[in-house]
């Protein structure tokens, strides 16, 4: 079997750094993998790939699940054991945007997200403002937890203030828990050692499907009577595998092989952010890691061109967000081409009065 001459549509893809294909390298390993039963913790690689991220974030156990938002939400699940509580994050936290009103559902609990008073992180003062501590009053939902995401929209939150938040409320009947799917990015960025993020945070959900390139998975750290209990919650919302090995086999050869590959994956972006701002464009979040977010408000691009002129060059992008990963920054050509597809779709937008009538009416109605 061979898929290194096949052509790979994720080298084209730029929706998203989950739009990576498995390796060569993955497939063959499948072979070898354990065929245990991770439901009864009887499957070799799954308990292998648990304590090897448990090991790389400093913590005690690390539990294996199908997702990140799986991961996630069982993290709160676990935390918030006892409602009435409310916890705290960004208010573009993927926990509160992007995972279909788990919170409200599974953990019965209120999420207060918070605007950053700089605009780009929360700090201790954002949170201090917000927290409702458990005094007794029976009118409020006392902060149970405060969940940060590491890296939020490609920014890496600066780690100063990720300690001084932890140095002020751990161990104060405040759980802290990192959203870190994409915090191998930020550990790149940085050079700042994982464990030394565990040490901020009592749980960590660190995605193996986003920049590592995994097809499946995610693993949620913390210290083993938590992860005890977690595993509980997994099984009751059906998140118990079987032969799993498969997956955690490729999974552990996605950190072996593909994180090393990161720093040039946000070097890449960089680059490819500075050819777009030369040509016009206006990027709003900072390029730290692996995303360029065009500030819409700024640089017109209407949907449908934008979609005809990536069809016409083949390669696949969405609007607003361009998305890179260890599988699309290879090839110059196809870097150029998707430059000029947004270059091209902006200059056409601006110099044409009806798309940017149409531009408009969808700028008005969008948040992210
Ligand atoms: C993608 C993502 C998740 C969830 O991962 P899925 O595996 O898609 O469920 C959680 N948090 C952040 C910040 C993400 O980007």
């Amino acid at each position: 079997m061979s898929t290194s001459t096949r052509f790979n549509p994720a080298s084209v893809d730029f929706r998203s750094d989950t739009a990576t294909t498995p390796t060569q390298s993955m497939l063959e390993s499948v072979l070898q993998a354990s065929i245990g039963d991770d439901v009864n913790n009887e499957d070799d690689d799954i308990n292998e790939l648990q304590d090897y991220v448990a090991q790389l974030t400093g913590k005690e156990a690390g539990l294996y699940v199908v997702s990140g938002t799986m991961s996630n939400q069982l993290a709160i699940r676990t935390h918030l054991l006892t409602p009435p509580s409310s916890l705290i994050c960004d208010y573009r936290a993927h926990i509160v945007v992007d995972e279909s009103a788990g919170i409200a559902q599974l953990s019965n609990a209120m999420p207060y997200g918070i605007v950053p008073s700089n605009g780009k992180y929360l700090t201790l003062e954002d949170i201090c403002a917000r927290v409702v501590p458990d005094f007794g009053n029976i009118h409020f939902a006392p902060t149970k937890l405060i969940s940060l995401e590491n890296t939020l929209h490609g920014e890496v939150y600066p780690f100063e203030e990720l300690q001084r938040i932890s140095k002020f409320f751990r161990g104060k009947g405040f759980k802290l828990h990192c959203d870190g799917a994409r915090l191998w990015n930020a550990h790149v960025a940085t050079g700042i050692p994982l464990s030394q993020y565990g040490e901020l945070f009592d749980t960590i959900s660190l995605c193996l499907s986003k920049s590592l390139g995994a097809p499946v998975g995610s693993v949620l750290v913390g210290d083993k009577e938590f992860i005890t209990k977690a595993l509980h919650f997994r099984k009751q919302i059906g998140g118990g595998i079987r032969q799993g090995g498969m997956l955690a086999r490729m999974a552990m050869i996605a950190i072996k092989e593909n994180l090393p590959k990161l720093a040039k994956v946000n070097q890449v972006t960089k680059e490819v952010a500075k050819r777009l701002e030369a040509n016009g464009l206006v990027i709003r979040e900072s390029v730290d890691t692996n995303f360029i977010f065009i500030d819409y408000t700024k640089t017109p691009i209407e949907n449908e061109t934008l979609d005809l002129i990536a069809k016409r060059e083949k390669i696949n992008v969405w609007p607003q967000r361009i998305a890179f990963h260890y599988q699309n920054i290879e090839d110059q050509e196809v870097l150029d081409k998707l430059v000029k597809v947004f270059t091209e779709a902006f200059e056409l937008t601006r110099d044409t009065p009806e798309l940017m009538q149409k531009h408009k009416d969808i700028v008005f109605t969008m948040e992210y």
